[in-house]
């Protein structure tokens, strides 16, 4: 059901959704929705130790919210190999298809192994296999620092300001990483050329220009964009079509940087950015700058959208680290980024913007009652204790 701008603001946050539908995004009532079917893939390394805290925290977001969640969990990665032969079951895959989003830990174990093909292990087979197969188009990758923890990042304090929030939107299908042509060929006798093609379409533009300024009315209404527009044609399409969709989002607004600016301003005044747009390439290098902001891993969630069908914008949602296998199986995990996934799912996929809200307070409080994994532990603040991945969960979980 689409509703018009004025009748969106009427409509407590808790009661709309943001979904992505083809070239366009809107607003969808889902209040009477209160039932999610969500599939739980735990995968690998450190991800079964995660999820099981980030479990515990949605069964007390659902306690809290009055929700269900129907959480499934299935195999995937070398656990889909173990049980089925494959690292994206069929039954998993199958399971995927039937549910409103998927909560993903992560895969691949790089020991394990080397016989197995590189398309049959993990992160080919499962993990691009599903973003290829949902269509996930628009990647989120929010990065926050809070002010107590000021010492995990390696800019001054002076220029964290009152600690970090950026959401950098990332399109994830288009772009340098997929045009064609796409080929290393001989052009002469031991001279080789590397070809590859940066390509994308108005309508690519504009669908993710779209989720980056609804992303932005959810935060503090701001978006800049990203390009190179004084040497790409590419730049110059993508600044004309944000500035066409800016337009639609009169209460957002627009910037358009330089993606080398883009890259300085990172590292000199990240307080300026709230939501950056990117295209592929640029935003896989930003967002990795972006993150090195927070200071571990194992804070930091993400998001992968795709289209929009019966109302629902399907979502996958998972941290941005990966399997650790250094530290898996010793309770030294940082299960906040798999928990702050959660918080995502239920803003981009549900619209239930209080759930999400009330995650991202309880990791806060959870931060500033002192507890720290390793991976985020100063021992010269007096604050601060060590705990492990399944304390860590508790506090989150006891602050919902
Ligand atoms: P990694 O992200 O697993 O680990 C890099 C470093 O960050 C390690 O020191 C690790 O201990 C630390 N780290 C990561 N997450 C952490 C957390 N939650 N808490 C505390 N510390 C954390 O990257 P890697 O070692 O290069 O890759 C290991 C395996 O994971 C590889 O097989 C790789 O392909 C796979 N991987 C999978 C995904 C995914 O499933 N989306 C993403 C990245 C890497």
């Amino acid at each position: 059901m689409r509703i018009t701008s004025s009748e969106r603001v009427e409509k407590r946050r808790t009661e709309i959704s943001f979904a992505a539908s083809g070239n366009s995004v809107t607003f969808i009532c889902l209040s009477k929705m209160k039932t999610y079917n969500i599939v739980v893939l735990a995968g690998d390394g450190i991800g079964p130790e995660v999820m099981r805290e980030a479990v515990k925290v949605l069964r007390a977001v659902e306690k809290k919210f009055s929700l269900t969640l129907n959480l499934t969990e299935a195999p995937v990665g070398w656990a889909g190999i173990d049980a089925a032969g494959k690292a994206l079951p069929d039954d998993t895959l199958a399971l995927c298809k039937k549910s409103d989003s998927i909560l993903f830990g992560s895969v691949g174990l790089p020991d394990r192994d080397p016989t197995i093909p590189k398309e049959e292990r993990p992160e080919r087979a499962a993990l691009l296999r599903i973003r290829k197969e949902f269509g996930l188009f628009a990647n989120l990758r929010p990065v926050q620092l809070p002010k107590v923890m000021a010492y995990a990042c390696p800019l001054r304090p002076e220029r964290q300001g009152d600690g970090l929030d950026i959401l950098v939107v990332r399109e994830l299908t288009g772009g340098m990483y997929f045009g064609q042509p796409k080929k290393t060929e001989e052009v002469s006798p031991g001279v080789q050329r590397a070809i590859d093609t940066m390509v994308y379409t108005t309508p690519e533009i504009e669908r993710i220009a779209h989720v980056a300024f609804k992303a932005a009315q959810l935060r503090r209404k701001k978006v800049t964009s990203i390009d190179k527009a004084n040497v790409l044609e590419n730049g110059v399409l993508w600044r004309e079509v944000v500035t066409a969709v800016s337009k639609e989002y009169p209460d957002v607004t627009v910037e358009h940087m330089f993606v080398d600016n883009g890259a300085m301003q990172l590292m000199l005044k990240p307080t300026q950015f709230d939501v950056m747009l990117c295209e592929n390439m640029f935003g896989d290098i930003l967002s990795d700058e972006a993150a090195a902001l927070a200071g571990s891993l194992g804070m930091l969630p993400s998001a992968s959208l795709g289209a929009t069908t019966g109302g629902q914008t399907f979502g996958f949602y998972e941290p941005a680290g990966g399997t650790a296998p250094d530290i898996a199986g010793k309770n030294l995990a940082n299960p906040i980024a798999q928990i702050l996934s959660c918080a995502l799912m239920m803003r981009y996929s549900f619209g239930l913007n209080d759930a999400a809200d009330a995650i991202e307070k309880a990791v806060g409080k959870a931060i500033a009652d002192g507890n720290r994994t390793g991976d985020i532990y100063n021992p010269a603040d007096s604050n601060a204790k060590k705990v492990g991945t399944s304390e860590m969960g508790d506090a989150v979980a006891a602050a919902i």
